[in-house]
């Protein structure tokens, strides 16, 4: 059998710096969601994107969940939130017992498409808040977005879960909205195990996450609880792993960038072939390579003969409105997110991945199209 080429796997510093934080965890005995690393690892975050405060959780998902409390969604609330997006955006809406309204992308971002976010206005105009997603590390176009949400006086949570390292005209995905959320799972650009972080500039809001994700325990010496409490907090060992991660996060961007370089080289000239928008005022991360094809050769054949060959692939998003578990919802737009999920495919992009590697899959690619 070949070598396996994967999608995107973990890729630990060669350096070893994971190790050292998770030893000097071990060797402190702080083996719990307290100490050093965790503290160090939100500060370490809030210099990488800008923000003025982090908390360290558990999981993106669950940073999406408080950020939803923290915003006060809850019985009813309508939120906004794109539909060409992993289910971990929308499931936390309903978590709150809150009401999902799907909006359509543009080809421009492959984002929350402007339009259809000022159309949803219109028609649900008391919504309690909206999700924009930065897609593969692509940008949504976060002058017109934030701008429509100023307009309407309604907070703002990105979830920038695949975009840590993107810029947009500068300024880190992230830190446009009330608050951004990251995540650290297995074949996130940097990986934790599982992880997630919450950001905002309002720190009193961040203190009262924390709180929030360790049971929310008052300050009493018995246990002592006036809220609804959660167990979200991310361990100190966990967070040893991302200290180490954070420091490689540059090599990371510049490899999945040279990644996407080369296919663009080598696949850009096939008949019907299209790569993901690039925007001048986007500094993506190219944490995955995404093209989409028309014509003969369909996304599933790309997908079939790469599997043949032992390397990884897979389609783009399901949108959520045509997901069986959120079909009851309202969607807004017209087509963009099915037609980009039909023609789409996300090619591997593994940062271990040789020059080798990326000829093989080039080549398997280019014999379709003989
Ligand atoms: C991975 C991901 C999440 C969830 O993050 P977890 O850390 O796995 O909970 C949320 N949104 C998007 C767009 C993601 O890709």
């Amino acid at each position: 059998m070949a070598k396996k080429i994967y999608l995107a796997s973990p890729h630990m510093s060669d350096e070893g710096y994971e190790m050292e934080y998770i030893k000097e965890a071990f060797d402190t005995n702080w083996i719990s969601p307290l100490g050093k690393n965790i503290t160090e690892f939100e500060n370490e975050m809030v210099a990488q994107v800008g923000s003025k405060a982090a908390a360290a959780l558990t999981t993106g998902t669950g940073a999406i969940h408080l950020a939803l409390r923290s915003v006060g969604v809850g019985q009813g609330d309508v939120v906004f939130c794109p539909s060409l997006t992993f289910s971990a955006t929308a499931n936390p809406i309903i978590y709150q017992n809150g009401t999902p309204v799907f909006i359509d992308s543009d080809y421009e971002t492959w984002n929350m498409c402007p339009k259809a976010l000022e159309k949803a206005f219109i028609k649900y105009p008391k919504v309690k808040a909206v999700i924009v997603v930065h897609l593969y590390g692509l940008s949504a176009d976060m002058d017109k977005i934030v701008g429509i949400c100023n307009k309407h006086n309604v907070p703002l949570i990105e979830d920038a879960a695949e975009s840590l390292g993107t810029y947009y005209k500068g300024k880190h995905t992230g830190t446009f909205g009330n608050y951004g959320v990251f995540s650290f799972n297995g074949n996130k650009i940097i990986t934790t195990s599982g992880g997630g972080m919450l950001v905002s500039d309002n720190e009193e809001k961040i203190a009262k996450v924390r709180f929030w994700a360790t049971q929310s325990r008052d300050s009493a010496r018995h246990y002592q609880h006036s809220e609804l409490g959660f167990n979200y907090r991310m361990s100190n060992v966990v967070a040893g792993i991302g200290r180490g991660q954070l420091k490689v996060l540059e090599q990371r961007v510049e490899k999945k960038k040279y990644i996407f370089d080369f296919y663009k080289r080598e696949l850009g000239g096939l008949e019907g072939i299209r790569f993901m928008p690039s925007n001048e005022w986007n500094e993506p991360n190219y944490w995955l390579s995404c093209i989409t094809v028309s014509g003969d050769v369909k996304p599933l054949d790309i997908m079939e003969a790469l599997e043949k060959e032992n390397i990884e692939s897979r389609p783009i998003w399901k949108p959520l409105h045509m997901q069986p578990f959120f079909q009851e919802y309202d969607f807004i737009g017209e087509g963009v997110s099915e037609e980009l999920f039909e023609n789409g495919v996300c090619l591997p992009s593994d940062t271990k991945m040789s020059d080798v590697d990326l000829q093989r899959i080039c080549y398997i690619i280019k014999g379709l199209w003989k």
